[in-house]
């Protein structure tokens, strides 16, 4: 099969070191494999600009949304309620979370190219004393775009409420004062930012909540705290963890920080993005979110006017020359995306445009 880099946001295109990593099956009781457990909490810790007295780390295995569900269905008790606080499908997806495990919530939504309002989020709190914890999602993979968490947690915090933060496509490339801005479980997986390969998430807890929150998980394999506990000892996963997922994210994280860590992970995907749209636009196709609030993850286009093409047309296009984008998750308008994290650089981008131009003259 002809190879292609993925302009999607995760998984994403990793490096060939990263692959090779998994070529060695680990054995989950050896030393050397759980210490490897342990060097990735502590370079998470590090990552998110917290220390070991005040926060801990929990791997989870499965996809991002375990991570998320992990989080709301074990930190909040039968008498809490849940905040949620929505702009995309990745914040309903917590609502739905709420649904299924029967937790007490309510959601405060949001147009998908508006950053949610804190005066609002405040209003809210003051509203309905019961509620004890929010949630925001902060890059909005649906959109692109980055919600402004920092006013969201100032509102949060001085109302004393327990803040989650969904980070999965944010985490790694963007910096997030986790401490400061006093987030208490903030979520992300291994394919995003840290480009790695799918298989766990990862969770950066409020250690006092997180051992509060023990006896309050609806599931079993998804119980944080208990999962946190065994992890804690040394290393050693609680069920089968994903080995080769695990070293290729120890690599990952090795090859962030020889990059230069978030800054300059950030620094990469802002000028992939910021040249994305402004190529784009000189072909006719307009961004979706302003660009004051567009995050440098992905960005979500408008159909060129005057043009007929299906998205499948335009996708099997760049697929055959060698690159896959991503289709719309709007609700309101019709639209595709174009992620711009993992090993993607500015040749790729400029090499992406040049193929839709191409494209474009095909479909006039
Ligand atoms: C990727 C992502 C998730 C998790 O999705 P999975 O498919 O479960 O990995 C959750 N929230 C956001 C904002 C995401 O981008």
């Amino acid at each position: 099969m002809k190879d292609y880099k993925l302009l999607t946001p995760g998984p994403l295109t990793t490096t060939a070191t990263v692959k090779q990593e998994m070529l060695f099956d680990h054995c989950t009781w050896d030393d050397d494999y759980k210490k490897i457990t342990l060097k990735i909490r502590d370079q998470l810790l590090e990552l998110a600009h917290v220390r070991a007295e005040q926060y801990t780390v929990v791997l989870m295995q499965g996809s991002g949304t375990f991570g998320v569900e992990s989080v709301i269905t074990s930190v909040i008790g039968e008498n809490e309620k849940l905040l949620i606080v929505a702009n995309g499908a990745y914040g309903k997806r917590m609502k739905d979370i709420c649904e299924h495990a029967r937790i007490n919530h309510e959601i405060i939504e949001f147009a998908e190219n508006e950053n949610p309002s804190a005066v609002a989020v405040a209003e809210k709190l003051d509203e309905e004393k019961e509620i004890t914890h929010v949630a925001i999602v902060h890059s909005e993979t649906t959109s692109g775009i980055l919600n402004d968490i920092e006013s969201v947690a100032k509102v949060v915090k001085e109302r004393n409420k327990v803040f989650i933060v969904d980070a999965m496509s944010s985490f790694g490339g963007v910096d997030i004062e986790v401490g400061k801005l006093g987030i208490d479980f903030i979520i992300s997986s291994a394919n995003k930012c840290i480009q790695g390969v799918p298989g766990f998430s990862f969770v950066i807890a409020n250690k006092n909540l997180l051992l509060a929150s023990r006896g309050k998980a609806r599931s079993l394999s998804l119980d944080l705290y208990d999962q946190w506990e065994t992890m804690d000892k040394d290393g050693k996963w609680r069920f089968t963890s994903p080995t080769h997922v695990v070293l290729a994210f120890s690599k990952a994280l090795d090859e962030m920080l020889e990059e230069g860590g978030i800054a300059a992970r950030s620094k990469r995907y802002y000028d992939n993005n910021r040249l994305l749209i402004e190529k784009m636009a000189e072909m006719g196709m307009k961004s979706y979110v302003d660009l004051a609030y567009q995050g440098p993850i992905i960005t979500t286009f408008y159909y060129p006017e005057g043009k007929e093409f299906a998205f499948s047309e335009m996708y099997d296009y760049i697929k055959a020359r060698g690159y896959a984008i991503y289709p719309g998750k709007l609700t309101t308008a019709q639209t595709f995306r174009i992620g711009n994290i993992g090993e993607i650089y500015e040749a790729d981008i400029l090499n992406l445009c040049s193929i839709i131009k191409d494209f474009l003259a095909e479909v006039a």
